[in-house]
């Protein structure tokens, strides 16, 4: 690893490169489904670039082609330099979007529209693909064991795994897969679930569960609550109900809608007007259980109450934790989980390195990490760039910017035609992220939220949408 004194007036130029390729990029971006090339790059967009010689080298591994991962390791190619040795490690060949997955729902998408693939890294970024899973680390030698039964060192290892969910309310994996689908992580599941919810009877009910925070996507299952209920209302006539058993508790005992943890107004207005008579919200409560075979939920609502329910379709998001973290987990089982719930990897706000003991050179990022953003995909990406600019400059013997800053933006659909939109900057606070508000870090600063949906706010979510996977994924 050697150091350069023009790397950073170099990366400057390659950030302004890059910025406007991503700008020139974004109408050829192919999803996997039309214009993918067969050898899985996305045609027409793949030349490869020409990185700066920076004079630095060294062994760069990315665990995990989704939001995080691929952001990474394409910037830690244009702001690194060419003579990096770069390998990203994904299972899988195509990468389903978990953004917009809830428009599959009421048919406005496909799963198959969501598709991404890695060939642009590959081929335009010179990074290295292995199909394999992590199964181990050792963080002492530097290096991790692939589920091929190979090995692979490293000088500096970023995490990217996501989430994995838990066996909650009586249900298994098994469960989930085939008969009561959470589609909290975009695929076959988003395809069941849809499927469900088109054979529904007229005038049936939806049960759907949200775990208690931190969990993917803030808005992400009131959005789908609205989705549903405009779907079914649309569809399957104005007798049916979407039940939403939320496990958070309301900050306001007075106020139920209190509990909802993104875009209070919006949802609030949603659950209340929009959707009134279909969605019955229910905050505060505990004790889910779910038969599989029948559907059957029990609860107890916030009042101590119990209930019982029979609906013909039941969507349980059930709690996250940082995949690989389970007692047996090779997350875990590298010291990495660190979080007081064993759940989360806890990072270093500047570098997103993790606090782990002889955890030196390993970065964890995205959904799976703890640093007080919240788990979405938009400030995946942030995080991605912040850790990838920080290893660049601990590989030029510098230390990370000691003030970086994050934005979260995201749309959040209403209904098939009307969106609402909430967005947050982000500022380093006591080690740690905190909104930021008119220019600094300000005690109780919220994220900025629409004032209503609008069909003007769904069409910039679907530029909004493109861009960021186009900043991601080309
Ligand atoms: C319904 C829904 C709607 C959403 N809407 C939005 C939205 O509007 N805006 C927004 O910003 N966010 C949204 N999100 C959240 C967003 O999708 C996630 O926050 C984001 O995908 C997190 O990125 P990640 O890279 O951490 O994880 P992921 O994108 O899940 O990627 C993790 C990758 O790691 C791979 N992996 C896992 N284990 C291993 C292993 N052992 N070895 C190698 N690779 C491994 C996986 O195959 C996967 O490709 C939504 C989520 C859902 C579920």
């Amino acid at each position: 690893m050697t150091q350069s004194k023009d790397i950073l007036a170099r990366r400057r130029w390659l950030m302004l490169a890059g910025a406007s390729a991503i700008t020139a990029l974004v109408p050829t971006l192919g999803w996997s489904d039309d214009d993918e090339e067969e050898d899985g790059s996305d045609g027409g967009s793949n030349t490869a670039i020409s990185p700066a010689s920076t004079g630095l080298t060294g062994k760069l591994v990315v665990v995990g082609g989704g939001m995080a991962g691929v952001t990474a390791a394409k910037y830690l190619r244009l702001w690194g330099g060419s003579g990096l040795t770069i390998t990203l490690v994904e299972p899988a060949t195509t990468y389903v979007s978990n953004i917009m997955s809830n428009l599959v729902l009421n048919g406005s998408r496909t799963v198959t529209s969501l598709g991404y693939t890695h060939g642009n890294l590959g081929t335009k970024y010179g990074v290295n693909i292995v199909r394999a899973a992590v199964i181990g680390i050792d963080k002492a030698a530097r290096v991790i064991t692939l589920s091929d039964g190979s090995q692979l060192p490293y000088d500096r290892l970023v995490l990217a795994p996501g989430v994995e969910f838990e066996d909650a309310y009586g249900l298994t994996q098994t469960d989930y897969e085939t008969r009561t689908p959470h589609a909290w992580r975009a695929g076959p599941q988003t395809q069941l679930l849809r499927d469900q919810l088109a054979a529904m009877p007229n005038g049936g009910t939806f049960v759907m569960t949200i775990p208690k925070a931190p969990y993917r996507c803030p808005p992400g299952p009131y959005e789908r609550a609205c989705l549903v209920a405009d779907f079914l209302k649309t569809s399957k006539g104005a007798g049916s109900k979407v039940i939403v058993l939320d496990e958070n508790t309301p900050a306001d005992a007075a106020n139920p809608y209190s509990a909802i943890q993104a875009e209070v107004h919006t949802f609030t207005q949603a659950f209340t007007s929009t959707h009134a008579g279909i969605i019955d919200y229910q905050s505060g409560v505990t004790g889910i259980q779910i038969d599989p075979a029948t559907k059957a939920v029990s609860y107890t609502d916030r009042m101590g109450i119990a209930h019982s329910v029979s609906p013909q379709v039941v969507n349980p998001i059930p709690p996250h934790r940082a995949t690989g973290s389970s007692a047996t987990g090779w997350l875990a089982q590298a010291g990495l989980s660190n979080s007081a719930n064993g759940k989360w990897a806890v990072v270093n706000v500047l570098s997103f390195e993790s606090t782990a003991t002889g955890a030196a050179g390993v970065h964890i990022i995205g959904d799976a990490s703890q640093c007080g953003l919240p788990k979405a995909g938009h400030v995946a990406n942030q995080e991605a760039k912040i850790c990838a600019d920080a290893i660049v400059r601990a590989m030029s013997g510098q230390q990370p910017d000691p003030a970086p800053v994050a934005n979260s933006a995201c749309y959040s659909p209403i209904t098939a035609t009307t969106a609402s939109w909430l967005t947050a900057v982000y500022q380093v606070e006591g080690g740690a992220f905190k909104v930021a508000n008119g220019g600094g870090v300000t005690a109780g600063a919220k994220p900025v939220e629409a004032s209503g949906p609008s069909a003007e706010n769904f069409k910039d979510m679907n530029t909004w949408f493109n861009a960021l996977m186009g900043d991601s994924f080309a």
